[in-house]
């Protein structure tokens, strides 16, 4: 698996010193690049722990599931509340199926 950064929805967390994906990251994966978008370091050191997708709050990053196991461009879209987590299964641009997890200490949304 891969995270995938839209960087049309991508606004590189405003005048923001740090932002929300970069802070998260447990591997200190992500940074903002000179276009003001966030980026990703390397791929290959991601564990696709989610945490990022989770963060942003305009849901500019997609986990990628891996192709070799679909042939469509499967991906997880997660949309973040202070009581639950909505993760989106995508096809595409297409909503497959959404499923909802119950926030237990709270997702940190304000
Ligand atoms: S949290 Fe979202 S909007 Fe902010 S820099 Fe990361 S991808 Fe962009
Ligand atoms: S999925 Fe996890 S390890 Fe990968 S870039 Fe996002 S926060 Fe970092």
């Amino acid at each position: 698996m891969s995270i995938f950064i839209n960087e049309n929805v991508c606004n590189g967390c405003g005048q923001a010193e740090e932002t929300l994906c970069e802070r998260i990251c447990p591997g200190d994966l992500l940074f903002r690049n000179d276009r003001h978008k966030a980026e990703i370091r390397s791929q290959g050191d991601c564990w696709t722990c989610g945490a990022c997708v989770k963060a942003c709050p305009i849901q500019a990053i997609d986990l990628k599931l891996p192709t070799q196991i679909l042939e469509s461009d499967i991906s997880l879209r997660a949309k973040c509340t202070k009581r639950e987590t909505i993760w989106e299964i995508r096809d595409g641009n297409i909503i497959k199926e959404e499923f909802v997890i119950p926030a237990t200490t709270g997702n940190g949304v304000e």
